[in-house]
C-alpha cells in the first residue's frame, strides 16, 4: 500500500555496519518522522500476528523493541515487559544463551516480569536468523508464560528467521534483502 511504500521510504541503509559487508538496515527515520511514527505505530496494530484477546503483555527486544513495544501496548490496553541484554537488571533474572554467527549473546529477564500462564506478543524492529527472538521466547517460556506470537517491522530474505520461531505466528509489515 502506499503507506507501507511511504514506511520503506524512510529506512534507511548503511553499508558496512557494524561489520564489514553488512548492509545495516535503520528504522531510526521512521521514527523522527511524525507521519511516519503514527503509520508505524498503527501498522502494526493492523498487522498483529493473532487477535488482540490472544495476547495478556507485550515484550519488546532491546533496543528497538523498547521503542515499539510501549506504544503497541499501550493501545492494546496491556503492559510492557523488557527482554534485555545480559548484566543490565537486578536479580532475580532469567537468562538465555544463544548462539551467532560468531560467538553467542546472553538475554535477560526479570525472574517475575511475567504472571503464570499469560500470553505473551514478542515484539521487535527486525527478523534476522531468529535468534534474538527466539531466547525472547524461551525466557518467557522459562517463566511459565507463553508466547502468542511475534510482531517485527521487516523481515530480511534469505535467512529463514521465521524457521527459528517454530510454530507461533509471526507478522511483518514487509522485507528487505
Ligand atoms: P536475529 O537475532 O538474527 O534475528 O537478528 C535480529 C536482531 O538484530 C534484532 O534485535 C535487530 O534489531 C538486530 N539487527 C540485525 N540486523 C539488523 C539490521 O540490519 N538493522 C537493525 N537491526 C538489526
Amino acid at each position: 500500500s502506499e503507506e507501507i511504500e511511504y514506511l520503506i521510504s524512510l529506512f534507511r541503509s548503511i553499508p558496512d555496519f557494524p561489520k564489514p559487508g553488512i548492509l545495516f538496515r535503520d528504522f531510526m527515520p521512521v521514527l523522527a518522522d511524525p507521519r511516519g511514527l503514527s503509520l508505524l505505530i498503527r501498522a502494526m496494530l493492523a498487522n498483529l500476528p493473532v487477535s488482540p484477546d490472544e495476547i495478556d503483555v507485550v515484550a519488546g527486544l532491546e533496543a528497538r523493541g523498547f521503542l515499539l513495544g510501549p506504544a503497541m501496548a499501550n493501545a492494546l490496553g496491556k503492559g510492557f515487559i523488557a527482554v534485555r541484554k545480559a548484566g543490565k537488571l537486578p536479580p532475580e533474572t532469567l537468562s538465555q544463551t544463544y548462539a551467532l554467527e560468531y560467538g553467542s549473546a546472553c538475554v535477560e529477564i526479570e525472574q517475575d516480569a511475567c504472571a503464570h500462564g499469560e500470553r505473551v506478543l514478542v515484539v521487535d524492529d527486525l527478523i534476522a536468523t531468529g535468534g534474538s527472538a527466539h531466547a525472547a521466547a524461551q525466557l518467557i517460556q522459562a517463566s511459565g508464560a507463553s508466547v502468542s506470537g511475534y510482531s517485527f517491522v521487516m523481515e530480511l530474505e534469505g535467512l529463514n528467521g521465521r524457521d527459528a520461531l517454530e510454530q507461533h505466528p509471526v507478522s511483518t509489515l514487509f522485507s528487505m534483502p
